[in-house]
């Protein structure tokens, strides 16, 4: 590993290079430690360069029209001069084989546009593995030069949660029917939305997508902002026809703009940075322990003792974190 490479790819990623990004974050993705490395050193020399995009997460149920929407605002987006990428969180992948953006029907018009990155999600691994390179992979693009980086996520388990955690704006969208029970939106994630965005708001789904809307308008209104600079806001669009897309646009930006304004832009930044530093670590620690060789010996009569209430959960973990420590073998 030389290290003009790291050098020269990490400038030409500076530069806006789209094969040195997809370099990088491939780099970054791989299971080979070597790549891996060279990737993490890209990224640090370019740390210096991140920050400035617009980071706006987009959720919702399967079929809402959450790549139809993303293809919709990203072309929008670019209309107005912007360079878009976009990312996904989708630990299901290892699961279905398949990652939510592989497709190559999936934003077809998007992909093929000079100022739009598209990336499908990293696969493979934990929720808070795949998560950890989309946050790298955002990164690469903000050094790159993106200006608005939209992180799709398919919505199960934690991953809404994982994603509202590591952007500026989250997007709820919405079918045009019943309740969020009936969505499989789970409460916890609409407190965190931005913005709540009724989809499908045209032809015969018009007339329901309308009284969605006003149902959650009115839902909106019992939940407690997350920030008070910032009133979620409950609108509705077509992905298909554009409708919409621009009044959301511009939400987007002036949600960025009233917490600058308020002072709590950067704060939200900044705790969303430490609270992945300290992710990360337990993350590292508890795979050490795991692999440690002596706890892994233990494990096994601990976990029996445990079992047949020979011992308390409590006496197993202080034996097991003083074999960690070496304290005892
Ligand atoms: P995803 O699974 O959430 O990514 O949803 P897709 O973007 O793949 O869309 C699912 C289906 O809904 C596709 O057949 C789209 O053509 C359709 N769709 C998406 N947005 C709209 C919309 O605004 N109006 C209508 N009528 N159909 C839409």
């Amino acid at each position: 590993m030389s290290l003009d490479s790291i050098a020269e790819v990490g400038s030409a990623v500076g530069e806006g290079d789209r094969r040195a990004v997809a370099r990088t974050i491939t780099w970054l993705e791989s299971t080979r430690s070597d790549h891996a490395a060279k990737g993490q050193a890209i990224l640090e020399t370019l740390v210096s360069k991140t920050g400035g995009a617009v980071r706006v997460g987009v959720t919702g149920p399967p079929g809402v029209g959450k790549s139809t929407f993303i293809e919709a605002m990203g072309l929008s987006l670019i209309e107005q001069g912007y360079r878009v990428a976009v990312l996904a969180v989708d630990p299901s992948s290892p699961v279905t084989g398949g990652s939510i953006l592989g497709d190559k029907t999936r934003m077809e018009r998007l992909a093929q546009h000079p100022k739009a990155f598209i990336r499908p999600s990293p696969s493979g691994g934990s929720l808070g593995g795949v998560a950890q390179r989309t946050r790298e992979a955002m990164l690469v693009c903000e050094a790159a030069g993106y200006d608005v980086i939209l992180i799709e996520t398919v919505g199960i388990g934690q991953s809404e949660i994982t994603v509202a955690s590591m952007v500026d704006f989250f997007l709820v969208l919405l079918l045009p029917a019943g309740g969020d029970e009936l969505q499989g939106i789970k409460r916890g994630v609409m407190e965190l939305a931005d913005a709540l965005v009724v989809n499908k708001a045209d032809g015969d789904t018009r007339p329901a997508a309308e009284r969605t809307l006003a149902e959650y308008g009115s839902a909106l209104e019992l939940i407690r902002p997350t920030s008070e600079a910032w009133k979620p806001r409950a609108l509705m669009a077509s992905a298909q026809t554009g409708e919409g897309i621009e009044v959301i646009r511009e939400a987007i930006f002036a949600h960025r703009e009233a917490l600058v304004e308020a002072g709590v832009f950067d704060v939200r930044r900044r705790e969303q940075a430490r609270a992945w530093m300290w992710s990360l670590l337990e993350e590292q620690i508890q795979r050490s322990f795991r692999e440690d060789q002596d706890v892994k010996d233990v494990i096994p009569g601990l976990e029996a003792d445990v079992a047949a209430l020979r011992t308390t959960p409590g006496a197993a973990v202080r034996e097991l974190m003083a074999v960690f420590r070496k304290e005892r073998a």
